[in-house]
């Protein structure tokens, strides 16, 4: 093995599932899995579904190890009810699996499950996720499970013995496999007699539909979900598949699962930590057309894709944490710009250095990075001021960082120009006056006066460093204190006093972005207008 064990989670993982496989598959392919339902848009908080296999799969890959992450799209589950946004005439489709459903109104796809799955597999390509996905429509309408389905039938007392523990009432006659009615193709259905010896099987619909098929050829229909997971499991060989808080109660299905893969399938339940809940915050803001269902599609259009894979690698699957799409996001992109300087002068703990690692890349290569990485606030401060006028931001670039192009501050630029737009409420946005505040600056006493004259003689020395030193070195100078005099109460408020007059006499308000970027944004001319000196 050419990595050292023990550095982060996903390593211990590998470690367990390269022993575990080894174990029951000597010489095969590993296989990690995870599933998901194209229901309607796929959270952005069930991407953790994805993250933590694909996490560990491409360590088991780092390793040389050939592996596997298989992700089930559970197409051939039932449409359960329309949502928001969507027009109610769908509900007569409600009991059809989701490839049945038409696609909604304007879509290009072929049908319902195509059209949510279509961003999904677009984000986990942008995302450098490497899986097989498995259509499980096309697994059960070809006939792949047909064994299993008859073995999970003959076995049904076995099965229902296992649920029966969970259940308060008893059930009359437990079925495990659910026909799609022949005629209106919903679920609805009731099966009425079978029998073991010719495999024949009766159903009737509440449309009043009703057949007898030889479940030894029936192609329209699947086990129930506690049945499906467990058969799936066995049929695959997974050695590791996460699941969610929710499939964790006594008789959920990570539970039953557990009994009936090993007394009716012959086989072994994964090795699958459970993830907590990953929360989302300043989504609120956002419009409610697209139903407020952030999805990873919306996260990608505000960071890049190492920083939201950051995200998964740094936090144990049991942690839960939150996905900003609010202010917070500044704060994310410092703390991801300091790891990345404190790796570069090889600073960073084997923990630290393991997330960033798998955050940049995958075991297939680097992901695209931004050639020069400005600092994610001071692209949002910047354009938010020039409201993404290409030229106003190139010239401010190339002063602040020596940039040539706007493609060298690529894609993040983008990032930030799509978060202002998206996420930065209108009454919290910048506007630059653009004539001078002339009653204000009338009404200033002497000591103000005096303070912008010192803000306009520094505004020479053009850069983030320089003005950062300025706009705090002014009260400063005029206490008589030199430039690195330490902040004591009675400065630090002439500082905020003089940095709120800034912001009125600039944007009319008594806040803004970072006084430094602020300025740099402007350009001298235009604050030397608007502090009238
Ligand atoms: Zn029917």
């Amino acid at each position: 093995m050419a990595e050292s064990a023990e550095t982060d989670w996903v390593s211990r993982f590998a470690d367990e599932v390269i022993t575990e496989a080894g174990r029951r598959a000597p010489g095969k392919p590993i296989v990690c899995a995870s599933g998901l339902s194209p229901s309607g848009p796929i959270h952005l908080g069930n991407l953790r579904e994805v993250m933590t296999p694909h996490l560990v799969a491409d360590e088991i890959r780092r390793r040389g190890v050939e592996c596997v992450h298989l992700l089930s799209w559970d197409d051939y589950d039932r449409f359960r009810r329309v949502p928001a946004g969507v027009d109610p005439s769908w509900a007569e489709h409600i009991g059809k699996p989701l490839t049945s459903v038409p696609a909604p109104p304007g879509s290009s796809y072929a049908n319902w499950a195509e059209h949510f799955k279509a961003p999904m597999i677009q984000a986990l390509e942008e995302l450098g996720v490497e899986y097989r996905g498995i259509s499980q429509t096309e697994q059960y309408t070809r006939g792949a499970y047909r064994e299993q389905i008859l073995l999970a039938v003959r076995e049904r007392a076995k099965i229902d013995a296992v649920l029966s523990r969970y259940r308060s009432k008893q059930v009359e006659e437990y079925f495990p496999y659910k026909p799609y009615c022949d005629l209106c193709e919903r679920d609805l259905t009731t099966v009425t007699a079978y029998d073991d010896a010719t495999t024949e099987l009766a159903y009737t619909c509440e449309c009043g539909f009703g057949e007898t098929v030889r479940l030894a050829e029936h192609d329209r229909g699947k086990l129930v979900w506690k049945v499906d997971w467990p058969m799936r499991w066995a049929y695959e060989g997974v050695v590791f598949e996460p699941s969610g808080v929710d499939h964790h109660s006594p008789g959920s299905a990570w539970i039953v699962g557990d009994q009936i893969v090993g007394k009716v399938f012959g086989g072994r339940q994964p090795i699958g930590p459970m993830y907590a809940f990953v929360g989302i915050t300043g989504m609120a803001k956002m419009s409610s057309s697209k139903g407020d269902v952030p999805t990873p599609a919306d996260a990608l259009e505000i960071m890049e894709a190492p920083v939201l894979r950051w995200l998964y690698a740094r936090r144990k699957p049991a942690q839960s944490f939150k996905i900003a799409f609010d202010q917070e996001i500044q704060r994310l992109y410092d703390e991801w710009d300091a790891l990345g300087r404190k790796i570069a002068e090889g600073q960073g703990q084997p923990a630290e250095l393991a997330a960033y690692r798998r955050a940049v890349g995958t075991a297939a290569g680097p992901l695209p990075a931004t050639p020069h990485p400005v600092p994610y606030r001071t692209l949002a401060s910047i354009v938010d001021v020039t409201t993404g006028d290409a030229e106003q931001t190139l010239r401010i670039l190339r002063d602040l960082d020596a940039i040539e192009t706007l493609d060298e501050a690529r894609p993040r630029l983008d990032r930030a120009q799509r978060w202002v737009d998206a996420h930065v409420p209108a009454g919290e946005r910048t506007r630059v006056r653009e004539e001078p505040d002339e009653e204000l600056l009338d009404s200033l006493g002497q000591a103000e006066r005096e303070s912008l004259r010192l803000l306009s003689d520094g505004l020479d020395d053009w850069s983030l460093d320089s003005l950062t030193t300025l706009v705090y070195g002014v009260p400063k100078l005029q206490a008589g204190l030199p430039a690195d005099a330490k902040a004591t109460p009675e400065l630090k408020a002439a500082q905020r006093a003089f940095f709120a007059l800034l912001y009125r006499l600039l944007v009319g308000r008594d806040t803004g972005p970072r006084l430094p970027t602020l300025l740099l944004s402007i350009g001298a001319d235009r604050v030397r207008k608007l502090v009238g000196t």
